[in-house]
């Protein structure tokens, strides 16, 4: 008889099915008109009952299912509040037939670290800029972030009520990523990617000395590396403190599962074993390609100025 999917695969097959519960769960709260929102640590730190709801809904239903794995969540939130209707216990048949890669099928529970941020891009979520939203679930083994989800509740929503809305991206290490079109950004431009609510002085300062062709500035980690892979920005750059290892995990397995790097501002490469500091306060640098030629023009100033 056929041997029973890694575990690896499991998790990322329910990982894909609870991010689309999430999703659906984005969507209604949205067209419930309340968002409940509640500011953390201030106007631009927010929260909604969107974040409450999806991160209860994600990390009850794969602590159901994998007891023995870590997950990290972005909300401070009661342990108790979960009820039956949040819990996904579906899985994608199509994850789950692929074949785990040789160096990760004999993972176990509890060496694996689940990085969730059950909305990514909050802030413009409650402005109605809806496609910059996304849904992480990022996976990490021996701190490395080794595979990851991205949902995007609102893809298409522009396109018309004929269109379908919302897309799954995931992606594995030494497998690859789908769920979505791999596209190079327009050669010999340099197109950069950046905050939209987030910004300061030593942010701008960053992108001028990279002297872009353009400037791309929108909301969410998850946004702006779905940018690079579908060839729309050629850099992600953010120098400042105030990402978090939710909001990269999952980008990150899946930018490298195509050949694409992330670091922090300095070129350190991030880590995520669950010890390690939540705060990326050394900012990120992002590419699919050319990462040396961006590394390179980063100022000493902005290096200097953000410590890790
Ligand atoms: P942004 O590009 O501004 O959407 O930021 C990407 C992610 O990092 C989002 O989850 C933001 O909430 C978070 N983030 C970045 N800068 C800050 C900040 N100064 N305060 C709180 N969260 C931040
Ligand atoms: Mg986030
Ligand atoms: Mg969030």
């Amino acid at each position: 008889s056929m041997a029973s999917p890694a575990l690896l695969m499991r998790v990322v097959a329910s990982a894909y099915s609870v991010a689309e519960k999430a999703a659906t769960i984005v969507r209604n709260v949205m067209s419930g008109g309340d968002l409940g929102i509640v500011e953390k640590a201030g106007p631009n730190d927010l929260q909604t009952k969107a974040d409450r709801l999806v991160q209860m809904s994600i990390c009850a239903s794969l602590a159901r299912k994998f007891p023995k794995v870590t997950i990290i969540g972005e909300e401070d939130l009661p342990a108790d509040d979960v009820t039956e209707d949040l819990i996904e216990d579906g899985h994608c048949e199509e994850i789950l037939k692929k074949p785990c890669p040789a160096q990760y099928a004999g993972i176990k529970e509890e060496e694996l670290v689940i990085w969730v941020d059950p909305l990514d891009g909050t802030k413009e979520y409650t402005e109605g800029l809806l496609d910059h939203v996304t849904v992480l679930i990022g996976i990490a083994y021996g701190g490395k972030a080794i595979a990851g989800v991205i949902n995007q509740p609102y893809y298409n929503y522009e396109a018309g009520a004929n269109a379908v809305l919302g897309r799954t991206i995931w992606g594995v290490l030494g497998m690859g990523a789908f769920g979505f079109q791999l596209t190079e950004a327009p050669a010999g431009k340099h197109i950069v990617i950046t905050t939209r609510s987030h910004s300061n002085a030593l942010v701008n300062e960053c992108i001028s000395a990279l002297n872009p062709d353009h400037v791309i500035r929108v909301g969410g980690a998850g946004n702006k590396i779905i940018q690079l892979i579908e060839g729309k920005a050629s850099a992600y750059v953010f120098a400042s403190p105030g990402c978090k290892k939710w909001d990269t995990c999952a980008p990150e397995a899946i930018l490298h599962a195509v050949g694409g790097k992330i670091t922090d501002i300095r070129g350190n490469s991030f880590q995520y074993n669950k010890e390690v500091k939540h705060m990326n306060s050394a900012g990120v640098l992002a590419t699919l390609r050319n990462y040396d030629y961006y590394a390179s023009r980063i100022p000493k100033t902005v290096k200097e100025t953000l410590v890790p």
